[in-house]
């Protein structure tokens, strides 16, 4: 199984030493010809506006969304989430392939990260450190969509079909549970 990391701008190298502990192979995606070659794809944090831009520049935006609509696995991380979903600010998103509205940095614009405990039924685990970085919050979700963990009632993991989203960083964790998991997908 290829893992292609989404490499144009944000927090993707973090990911490389969960991927190499869970044994499958990485490459790190700036073409739309690198798309092809892999079999799922990590959307990783950073600014979804500038990401949106160069998946644009890049043409990207269209081959990446066929990929996800013929049903590649896909996880977005917080900026990544922002990418996936279909509203965005109560505009239209920009892949759009998950039936969801965000707003961005809805926290506030802290600099500093917040970490909140989170109980995650569907991993076995209660009170995981999740770390949210000027991090979105899911408005609405259709009711298509799970949600896996809530901070406080904010819908915070998601999944629809082959679309996992989380508004927070577990790459910036020691364990691999979320990788693992998307991995399954
Ligand atoms: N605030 C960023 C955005 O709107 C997301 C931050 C992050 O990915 N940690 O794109």
């Amino acid at each position: 199984m290829r893992v292609g990391l989404l490499g144009l701008q944000g927090a993707f190298l973090d990911h490389l030493p969960h991927l190499s502990r869970c044994g499958v192979g990485t490459t790190i995606v700036r073409t739309a010809e690198a798309l092809e070659e892999i079999d799922r794809l990590i959307i990783p944090g950073g600014e979804s506006t500038v990401m949106a831009k160069f998946l644009d520049e890049f043409a990207m935006t269209s081959p990446l969304t066929r990929r996800i609509e013929a049903g590649m696995p896909v996880w977005g991380i917080c900026a990544g989430s922002i990418l996936l979903a279909d509203r965005v600010d109560g505009r239209p998103g920009h892949l759009r392939v998950l039936p969801a509205s965000v707003t961005r940095n809805a926290y506030g614009r802290q600099i500093a990260s917040l970490e909140f405990p989170i109980d995650v039924p569907i991993l076995g685990i209660k009170d995981y450190n999740a770390i949210f970085i000027r991090s979105p919050r899911f408005e609405r979700v259709d009711e298509s969509v799970q949600v896996y963990a809530y901070r406080d009632t904010d819908p915070v993991f998601l999944r629809h079909n082959n679309i996992m989203a989380t508004t927070f960083h577990p790459e910036l964790n020691e364990d691999d549970l979320f990788h693992r998991y998307f991995l399954s997908l």
